[in-house]
């Protein structure tokens, strides 16, 4: 470890040398790569954290550039996943540590590979249904978290010890359903807010790193970067209080895949991701081939791109709930498919649309 590195950080008495070792021998699951998913893992491989794994389902896109921090325009052009867009940066930043793209959507299946042997997972994500995953395996075993969401101006952070301090479902015991809170597609969501929150997590994710534990406030903190406004709730005693299903009972609802959907509307994307029940593993040069025939293909060694002119679809793709396709909406539907069977659906927020699409292009 050259030392030279972390000189003002190890001057840090928080750190110190003995900290900066301790930060060097940590594993750690990120998961989610967007515009929270970004300041974190800058932050965490700035400081040295030894092994940062990074999974995030989604690749980067224009309209991410005016906060997330890891990507530029090229990376847009070259249609790469986030992880591989951020793992190129961050090794340029700190070749010392090691970096783990994942290109994969965390779901039941998959997440206790994923967070196997990490002392930490850190909330990089915009999506309830992923929280309360990792919060299930959080409490299963036994793995420190950080909640942290960010719509508007307002952020929030609680950091989860599991079987000690209050967990996700202590706070709220089941997700807030579709409409009922503000979500980044009515909201909006300002960078300075993602940044602020973002940062808050990584300084309580140090000082987990580093061995205080016992030190880090059992609270929910509170910011507004519009008004100006910081709260501190006090929740250490919401795990007594609350007769959480989780905490108490142990019921792990996402962690067994009992609650899951087959799809999921992208925050502010306009767009649907699929997911078959079984992964695939399909040949994206023979895809290539066939898609080729319905419309424009490209591709890299990660995905592949196919837009379909929505002339061709208009008439069979109307949403059965009369959410009509817009008849005078003329760009194309851009269906990005991976390797698993996985396929991000472009130009609706109708998951009946979507599942047509892909049905029809990917199989079913
Ligand atoms: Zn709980």
């Amino acid at each position: 470890m050259t030392t030279s590195r972390y000189h003002k950080q190890m001057l840090f008495a928080g750190i110190g040398k003995e900290g900066q070792q301790k930060l060097g021998d940590s594993r750690i699951l990120l998961v989610g790569c967007g515009a929270l998913g970004c300041v974190l893992a800058d932050a965490m491989v700035r400081a040295g954290v030894g092994h940062v794994r990074i999974v995030d389902r989604d690749f980067v896109e224009l309209s991410n550039l005016q906060r997330q921090v890891l990507f530029d325009e090229q990376d847009v052009a070259d249609h790469l996943p986030k992880v591989i867009a951020a793992a190129r940066r961050l090794r340029r930043v700190n070749s010392e540590v090691t970096i783990e793209p994942i290109v994969a959507d965390v779901d039941y299946a998959n997440i206790a590979e994923l967070a196997d042997g990490v002392f930490l997972v850190l909330d990089g994500t915009d999506n309830f249904e992923i929280r309360y995953l990792i919060n299930d395996l959080s409490l299963e075993k036994n793995i420190p978290w950080i909640f942290t969401g960010c719509t508007g101006a307002v952020g929030q952070v609680m950091p989860v010890f599991p079987h000690e301090s209050a967990c996700l479902r202590c706070l709220m015991p089941l997700p807030p359903p579709p409409g009922a809170t503000e979500t980044c597609d009515t909201a909006g969501v300002l960078g300075p807010a993602v940044n602020v929150v973002a940062s808050l997590q990584a300084a309580i994710a140090l000082r987990i790193l580093v061995g205080q534990t016992q030190q880090v406030d059992r609270k929910l903190h509170i910011v507004d970067v519009w008004n100006g406004s910081f709260r501190a709730v006090d929740v250490s005693k919401l795990r007594e209080s609350q007769q959480c299903p989780a905490c108490q009972n142990g019921e792990r609802l996402w962690l067994t895949g009992s609650q899951r959907s087959a799809s999921t509307v992208l925050c502010g994307r306009n767009a649907v991701q699929i997911t078959p029940p079984e992964k695939l593993a399909l040949s994206l040069s023979d895809l290539a081939i066939r898609l080729a025939l319905a419309g424009s293909v490209t591709s890299n060694p990660f995905l592949i791109r196919v837009t379909i002119p929505r002339s061709a679809e208009q008439p069979e793709v109307e949403s059965p709930g009369g959410d009509l396709v817009a008849m005078n909406d003329t760009t194309p539907f851009e269906l990005t498919i991976f390797p698993d069977g996985r396929a991000i659906i472009r130009g609706t927020s109708d998951p009946a649309v979507a599942r047509t699409l892909y049905s029809r292009y990917v199989g079913t």
